[in-house]
């Protein structure tokens, strides 16, 4: 029986797509970096898989991991979850990492809920904030009750202490040249593995900016009520150079990607400005709007919740405001 002392270091899993890495796999390792000063200066380990992504790994080494494991094979080069889940749960069994961090992404959390499983501990899935408590273990909060409580998890008998964690919650650190170590590692693949293969990969069309990396973001709701009246929200959007986002109807709708949706199961944005047009402002929402620097609501019901969290309000409709607006800001 390992003891718990046994288990050391912080691993981050890396995500990447034919060699290119996911920011959150660098927002994960600038989060490890910071749990691992509270630890004592734990080893911060990523752990990258995939068939000739060695090239990654110097980018890694600078963005906070002090080495990469790397286990490179062809069965690996795409994510399938029976291979992933193998090699995986060996790697953690022969290193015991005392903390597992993966991205709450499709990868991230249908690899982490299998993992778990094998190596036989807890799972706290999409957590949005980590911290380290005076006993050294890992503090891990997740919205619950649609965000109206923060519930802190711990896993105070198995290890390691695994979570996912939503992209956009920590910030990529700056890098810094760093002489870390590439480890690489032995893949064996059974042949119940080989049950799973990649038939076609489909690309989604990602929208022209990103609303993690935008500085302004214009999000529409189910107020705007049609696909017609959403170019509204484009054309403020394109006027303003800013990112289009919405809550989970317009994503429903279609009128959205999934890389859109803002809150609790959607991304957490920062940008300077974020204009809300036709958005009620429920918890599951507004936790992703919370680190805006200002708040701009557009709602036709003065007591609409969004009010309590902006900055500046117009109680309006949008079919009257939005075109004027547009043509105002158009002439500037
Ligand atoms: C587990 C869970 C996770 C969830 N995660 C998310 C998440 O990550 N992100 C998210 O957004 N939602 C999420 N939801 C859904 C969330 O609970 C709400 O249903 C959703 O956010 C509501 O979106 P909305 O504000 O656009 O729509 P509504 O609540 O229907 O609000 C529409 C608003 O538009 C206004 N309006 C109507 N017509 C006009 C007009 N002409 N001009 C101006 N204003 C107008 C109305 O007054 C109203 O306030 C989640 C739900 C659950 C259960």
């Amino acid at each position: 029986m390992k003891k718990l002392e046994d288990w050391k270091g912080i691993w981050v899993f890396v995500e990447q797509e034919e060699g290119c890495v996911a920011e959150v796999s660098f927002e994960l390792l600038a989060a490890a970096k910071q749990l691992s000063l509270k630890r004592g200066g734990a080893e911060v380990v990523a752990l990258l898989l995939g068939h000739g992504v060695k090239g990654i790994s110097p980018d890694l080494l600078a963005y906070g991991a002090g080495r990469v494991l790397l286990a490179d094979h062809p069965s690996l080069e795409k994510y399938l979850p029976l291979p992933y889940t193998r090699v995986i749960s060996r790697l953690i069994a022969e290193g015991r990492p005392e903390i597992f961090l993966l991205p709450a992404t499709s990868v991230g959390t249908d690899l982490a809920a299998r993992a778990a499983i094998r190596v036989h501990t807890g799972l706290s899935a999409h957590c949005t904030q980590l911290d380290i408590n005076s006993r050294g273990e890992l503090m891990q909060v997740v919205p619950a009750f649609g965000g109206k409580v923060m519930a802190t998890i711990l896993c105070p008998k198995h290890r390691p202490q695994m979570a996912t964690v939503r992209p956009g919650v920590y910030r990529r650190g700056e890098p810094c040249p760093t002489g870390g170590i590439i480890e690489e590692r032995i893949v064996e693949i059974q042949p119940e593995d080989r049950r799973q293969k990649v038939i076609e990969v489909h690309w989604e069309k990602k929208p022209a900016r990103s609303i993690e990396e935008a500085e302004v973001v214009v999000a529409g709701g189910a107020g705007i009520g049609n696909g017609e009246d959403w170019k509204w929200i484009e054309k403020l959007a394109e006027t303003l150079q800013a990112a289009v986002g919405g809550t989970r109807p317009p994503l429903d709708e279609g009128w959205i990607s999934e890389e859109q949706m803002i809150g609790q199961s959607g991304k957490t944005i920062r940008p300077k400005l974020y204009i809300g047009v036709g958005i009620s402002g429920v918890i599951q929402h507004v936790v992703g709007i919370q680190d805006a620097r200002t708040i701009i609501a557009i709602n036709q019901d003065p007591n609409a919740a969004i009010f309590q969290s902006a900055d500046l309000g117009a109680v309006a409709d949008f079919r009257k405001i939005l075109p004027l607006l547009v043509e105002e800001l158009g002439k500037k």
